[in-house]
């Protein structure tokens, strides 16, 4: 079962790995351990693209790894790992290290779990890997050996490990294969796999919409049971589907995506802000946004999700505000009530997300304020923190005939200019 895959065959560029993750896998090797690049990043590598972040498995425990370093901090509760330090401030790098973990499939864990003990904190204390009465994993933290650490992996591209060392692929699940089939194919039966942990149900659009640029499917018996089991995202907290939604749509091709969540029949229900996302996917205004999105993750530069939530709700936003303005109340107060309204029924409880929030209010906000092109306004707009975003924002809106374009050229000039063309600016827009 265990395929230990040579360079002949895998033909992994060396110059892809990053060097800090080889230093960690060579010192945790030095100290006498395994230690392999896991997951993700042996996949991108395996395609030829550079993996954007690095992975570590070992099987040294948490406290084994942080030992080894002069920079490390075990983090997490449900799954304890340690994070490598490299570098400081803006440059720093994090490479995970995690320990191999143990798998107990579906069976063995019903046989452990029976009866009306099902779930009962005691049953499920004893137990080496619980689930609950659904299936659903709960505790995660038990070490195990590379085996069991490749089959509670998801996909079997995402479950092949590589020795930088020896350059050896080690691969359980026929991942070399599948990637050369370009299929993506769970690991284990699907449809348990989803109710251990319905969040794979996402994770399959966002491999596939991906990798669909590379000409890789959904092998059909990992397709089949997803729309079934979508009901399960129902369990799952809100804040990790948020956070999930917005990797789904940070892949860098987030149309891909949306066409991806249509075609397997997930266009509706998985997360209620992603259903306004694929709805309004069609507008001028959140293509442009969509769009905008992919051609900076494909630059490689940072991604805000502010930026695009933003767009995806303003029309909210505007709906409210003019409703507002039509009773007569005034303008400034009216765009915030109507922006708490648009919290409130779009995004709920935002008080773990406060950053984003506030950084989606700042754009809004600014809006209204573009207009005003007379005194010391302009001065005061363009020396705002998050300027570059709201103007980027009034840009998109210009692209698409809200605002006159002028007044996105006039911006343009007034924010990169110096101080006698900004007065002349200034006198034009009298
Ligand atoms: P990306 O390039 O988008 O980061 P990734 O494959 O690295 O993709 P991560 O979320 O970083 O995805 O997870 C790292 C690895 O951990 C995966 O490749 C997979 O092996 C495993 N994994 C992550 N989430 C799950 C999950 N929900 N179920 C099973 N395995 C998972
Ligand atoms: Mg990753």
């Amino acid at each position: 079962k265990r395929e230990e895959v040579p360079f002949s065959v895998h033909g992994i560029n060396p110059e892809l790995v990053d060097r800090r993750a080889n230093d960690v896998v060579r010192t945790l090797q030095d100290a006498g351990y395994e230690a392999y690049i896991v997951g993700g990043a042996v996949r991108d590598l395996l395609l030829g693209l550079r993996p954007k972040d690095f992975d570590v498995a070992t099987n040294a425990t948490p406290e084994q790894v942080k030992g080894l370093f002069r920079r490390a901090f075990i983090i997490g509760k449900r799954f304890r790992i340690v994070h490598v330090v490299h570098g400081r401030g803006r440059e720093h790098e994090v490479i995970e290290v995690s320990t191999f973990r143990a798998y107990l499939d579906n069976t063995a864990v019903e046989q452990q779990v029976s009866g009306n003990e099902r779930t009962s904190k005691h049953a499920l204390a004893g137990m080496t890997h619980a689930v609950d009465a659904s299936g659903r994993v709960l505790r995660d933290n038990v070490w195990g050996p590379q085996e069991e650490d490749a089959v509670r992996r998801d996909f079997t591209i995402n479950a092949m490990y590589y020795d930088p060392e020896t350059q050896v692929v080690v691969d359980y699940h026929k991942g070399i294969q599948d990637a050369k089939k370009k299929v993506l194919r769970m690991i284990g039966d699907p449809a348990t796999r989803y109710r251990e942990d319905p969040v794979r149900i996402i994770r399959a659009v966002r491999f596939a919409a991906k990798l669909s640029p590379l000409g890789f499917e959904l092998e059909p018996k990992t397709a089949a049971p997803l729309v079934a089991s979508q009901s399960l995202l129902a369990d799952v907290p809100q804040s990790r589907l948020f956070d999930e939604m917005l990797k789904l749509l940070q892949t860098g091709h987030a149309l891909a995506t949306i066409a991806t969540l249509k075609k397997l029949g997930l266009s509706r229900g998985i997360y209620p802000l992603l259903d306004v996302v694929v709805e309004r996917a069609d507008s001028p205004f959140v293509t442009a946004a969509l769009q905008d999105t992919d051609r900076r993750v494909n630059e490689g530069k940072p991604v805000a999700p502010s930026f695009l939530l933003a767009t995806v709700l303003w029309q909210d936003v505007r709906e409210g505000w003019e409703q507002r303005l039509a009773q007569r109340q005034h303008p400034f107060p009216a765009l915030q009530e109507a922006i708490d309204e648009v919290f409130s029924a779009r995004i709920g409880d935002v008080s773990g997300r406060g950053k984003l929030a506030a950084d989606m209010r700042e754009i809004w906000v600014m809006q209204p304020r573009f207009e005003k092109r007379v005194g010391s306004t302009p001065y005061g707009l363009v020396e705002q923190a998050r300027f570059r975003a709201g103007f980027d924002f009034m840009r998109l809106r210009a692209d698409v005939g809200e605002v006159d374009e002028a007044l996105a050229e006039w911006w343009e000039e007034f924010s990169t200019g110096d101080d006698n063309t900004r007065e002349d600016l200034l006198d034009q827009a009298r």
